[in-house]
């Protein structure tokens, strides 16, 4: 018996790597985006963005608006580098915070000094006009249009300093829905107009992954 169970383990190790990373949206159990409901408060420490007006490269792939960083944009974490690699967006949010649906969200994804992939989500709401979209909307391109290989954005517009923040462990939200990656969701909710939620709406459709299954995860609150 013990011989056989030693076998199927060799044979399910040998096999199920590709097939795991194909079928992970599907079958993953910690799958992103998520409803945030009961919360454990832990004194984790604050984010620290050290950045600063640059040029970036915008492209439209019919699926969302992306922003590719240099090398440069740094959020600290504690001790922890986080490096800024990209800004993209989903219409609506994604996460969820205790059932509510937010109209819009940022993921700004970097990777951690340790090597993994950390998501800061910015949700917004609809009231006064976002001063970062107002100068950036005009420069996306449209749908099917060439890239804008050098688009002007202040990050510290888009990041508030010092806010509080959920975290927990997530994955990507489109295939292959890899697992591993840290999600920290912004408490602050900055807000656009209902005007340029309608113009990025034009840019690219509703583009968000239904919530999945918490499948017993924690979810942690800084102060
Ligand atoms: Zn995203």
């Amino acid at each position: 018996m013990r011989r056989r169970l030693i076998v199927l383990g060799l044979t399910a190790a040998a096999v199920a790597p590709g097939r795991a990373a194909a079928d992970l949206c599907s079958t993953g159990r910690r799958q992103s985006p998520i409803d945030i409901g009961t919360t454990r408060r832990l004194a984790l420490p604050p984010l620290r963005p050290a950045m600063h007006p640059t040029a970036v490269r915008v492209d439209n792939d019919g699926h969302t608006v992306r922003l590719r960083f240099a090398r440069g944009q740094v959020l600290a974490l504690g001790r922890e580098r986080l490096d800024l690699q990209q800004f993209h967006f989903h219409i609506p949010g994604g996460d969820r915070l205790h059932g509510e649906e937010f109209p819009l969200a940022l993921h700004a994804l970097h990777k951690s000094s340790a090597g993994g992939l950390v998501a800061v989500v910015v949700l917004f709401r609809i009231g006064a006009e976002h001063a970062g979209l107002a100068t950036l909307l005009p420069q996306l391109p449209a749908r099917g249009s060439a890239p804008r290989p050098a688009v002007d954005i202040d990050p510290l517009a888009w990041l508030p300093a010092g806010a509080g923040y959920y975290v927990y462990d997530g994955s990507l939200t489109a295939p292959p829905c890899t697992e591993g990656v840290r999600w920290l969701v912004l408490k602050q909710q900055p807000t656009l107009s209902a005007r340029q939620w309608a113009q990025l709406q034009t840019l690219f459709p509703h583009n968000a992954r239904t919530v999945q299954p918490l499948n017993g995860r924690t979810v942690s609150e800084s102060p």
